[in-house]
């Protein structure tokens, strides 16, 4: 293991399918830098967001735990909702600011718009982005809604929100805390409002892909990749720095919406199907990470967390149930460490347990009881229940004993009185 405690900076991206990377098989869509990054260090293959859709995922990776223990559990949250991070939670950055580190967020938060939820509450010294998603304006809510607020920490900065230069902005506000904080440690957690709808990209990324206006973003990201790994080699602290790139959940594949793609994975955004909670993911720290490797071993969002704080020295907190596991030897020996989890739960987008898998490959829907070995079948074609009752009644098992823990050891959601 690693001695020296890295910077980190974490790439997490909004509504991107498992299928829209080069890397992860898209023919259509251009990532020379996010390929460069797995070229240079590993893929994962079988890597799963917390749930399905915004809220409840961001909650789970800043928590490291199932939305559900954090009351975060169901559906997303809108712009005014009284409801947030409970202010008690302790986030990747409050453990990583108390190890010492400078922490910034950079993007679209959506776990509550409001002090005390906001992300300079929840332990990042300072905040650029759109507190929510970007169809919860005034002009696509038909005036429900305020104008789209571009904040910097607690205050309002811009509105609307000028969602053509979003990713432009972020990435220099990125490589300006990047330079600023060259001597470390520092987490900068860059969560890209795109591309969630509506997809608008800067003049210079528009018309360029095969793709469409989405493969348009997504390269305007690849792009934003590329320039903080320029920042890194330029500054001479590549080696010193784990960047991590994932996704929120999986694409938007509503007929009416111009989403992305899961690939051959079935299901997408809401769905407890592979699509859903299974996105790309990739990390690269030159010299730690075996160049261009490959793990298929269970892995999750909210494994970051205790991975995170092992890495900074400092452990996740006490007195308190976390979901998350201590991932450093799937970062270190990507195809020969073995998962840290058993199980995992995958929830719907109303939080409802939907389905449960183990770390071998084995997915029971629990509400049909149909089974697929994820190894041989990842589409979930076929359900192979009927011959294998043990395996059938080995998962529903652990999935009850996980939501029996969850409903026995969940934490209050926070909340406001804001007169609405
Ligand atoms: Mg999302």
């Amino acid at each position: 293991m690693p001695s020296n405690r890295p910077n980190i900076v974490l790439v997490f991206t909004d509504d991107q399918g498992y299928g829209d990377v080069g890397c992860f098989g898209s023919p259509y869509i251009s990532t020379p830098n996010l390929d460069r990054m797995a070229s240079e260090g590993a893929k994962f293959t079988s890597f799963y967001a917390g749930a399905p859709v915004c809220t409840p995922s961001r909650a789970a990776l800043m928590t490291g735990s199932y939305p559900t223990r954090v009351g975060l559990e169901e559906g997303v949250l809108f712009p005014g909702d009284d409801e947030g991070l409970h202010p008690d939670e302790v986030t990747i950055a409050d453990l990583l600011s108390e190890a010492g580190y400078a922490t910034t967020c950079i993007g679209k938060w959506h776990l509550g718009d409001t002090e005390p939820f906001l992300p300079t509450d929840h332990g990042f010294d300072s905040y650029f982005g759109v507190p929510y998603s970007n169809d919860m304006g005034a002009a696509q809510s038909g005036g429900e809604y305020r104008e789209l607020p571009l904040m910097r920490d607690a205050e309002t900065v811009e509105a609307p929100a000028e969602q053509t230069t979003l990713t432009r902005r972020y990435t220099e506000e990125a490589v300006e805390f990047i330079e600023r904080n060259r001597d470390g440690p520092f987490f900068c957690y860059l969560p890209h409002t795109m591309p969630h709808v509506p997809l608008e990209t800067s003049e210079t990324f528009s018309d360029v892909s095969k793709r469409g206006d989405y493969g348009d973003v997504v390269e305007e990201i690849d792009w934003s990749v590329g320039r903080i790994l320029e920042t890194l080699d330029r500054l001479g602290i590549a080696d010193e720095t784990l960047v991590v790139f994932a996704s929120d959940n999986g694409p938007w594949l509503d007929k009416e919406i111009d989403g992305g793609s899961a690939g051959r994975l079935a299901g997408g955004k809401f769905d407890v199907d592979e699509g859903g909670p299974r996105v790309p993911a990739i990390a690269r720290w030159p010299g730690e990470i075996p160049a261009g490797s490959v793990c298929d071993e269970l892995v999750t969002a909210m494994d970051m967390l205790p991975t995170f704080a092992a890495l900074a020295g400092t452990t996740p907190p006490g007195g308190r149930k976390i979901d998350g596991e201590d991932a450093r030897e799937l970062l270190f020996e990507p195809e020969d460490a073995a998962s840290p989890h058993d199980y995992y739960l995958y929830q719907d987008f109303e939080g409802q347990p939907g389905a449960v898998r183990d770390a071998e490959g084995w997915k029971l829907h629990l509400e049909s009881g149909e089974l697929y070995d994820l190894h041989t079948d990842v589409e979930e074609e076929y359900d192979v229940a009927a011959d294998n009752p043990d395996a059938v009644a080995r998962l529903r098992n652990a999935g009850e004993e996980i939501i029996a823990d969850l409903s026995e050891n969940a934490r209050p959601v926070g909340c406001v009185d804001r007169g609405g």
